[in-house]
């Protein structure tokens, strides 16, 4: 599988190294050209006003639309916002995921906080809870359309939505050493 992360801000480098574990040598994508021949695109967590407006900067707002219509693609917290089609504040969206999110939605940074997540469509995911790190994240506050809730949290907040190919987490797989959340996007490119 060709898997690409856009790398224009936050940690990309995190999900090279867990995508290169699970035996996947993904691409850095800054620019449109580099979509292509790509099957899916990983967009990290950081700062998802940074990450908008950059890509206002190097044109590819219209680019990862069009990738996003026919590919995978998984936005983890700030990806995940980007990915959304309501942030309830004026940033650079990419509209792909019927979803509405808080960004933020947890309180600042020392009220980050890790949770382990029953997630029944990850592989042993009942028996083996997924450890979920969140940081200044956005809860998805609500989920419209084509868009339905993979995961919440104990008090009904949801952490994760998928809509076809694309994948939203509030929390970030790549900072952990579980490779399933990957290893389930790998799969998604491929459906
Ligand atoms: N707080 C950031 C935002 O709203 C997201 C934080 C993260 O990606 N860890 O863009």
């Amino acid at each position: 599988m060709n898997i690409g992360i856009l790398a224009l801000q936050g940690d990309f480098l995190e999900h090279f190294v867990i995508m290169q574990s699970i035996g996947v040598v993904p691409s850095l994508v800054r620019l449109p050209k580099e979509l292509e021949n790509l099957d899916g695109l990983i967009i990290p967590g950081g700062e998802s006003t940074t990450i908008g407006k950059l890509a206002v900067a190097y044109h590819l707002i219209e680019p990862l639309r069009e990738f996003g219509k026919e590919h995978a693609i998984w936005g983890t917290c700030a990806g995940a916002i980007f990915l959304s089609k309501d942030a309830m504040r004026d940033q650079p969206l990419l509209n792909l995921m019927d979803i509405q999110v808080e960004r933020n939605a947890f309180g600042r940074q020392v009220d980050s906080f890790e949770i382990d997540l029953p997630a029944p469509f990850l592989e042993r995911g009942e028996e083996h809870p997924f450890h979920a790190v969140f940081i200044r994240a956005p809860i998805i506050k609500s989920v419209s359309g084509e868009a339905s809730v993979l995961l919440t949290i104990p008090d009904g907040r949801i952490v994760a939505a998928q809509q076809g190919k694309c994948l939203a987490t509030s929390f970030h797989p790549e900072l952990t050493s579980d490779t399933r959340f990957h290893q389930y996007f790998v799969e998604l490119t491929k459906s």
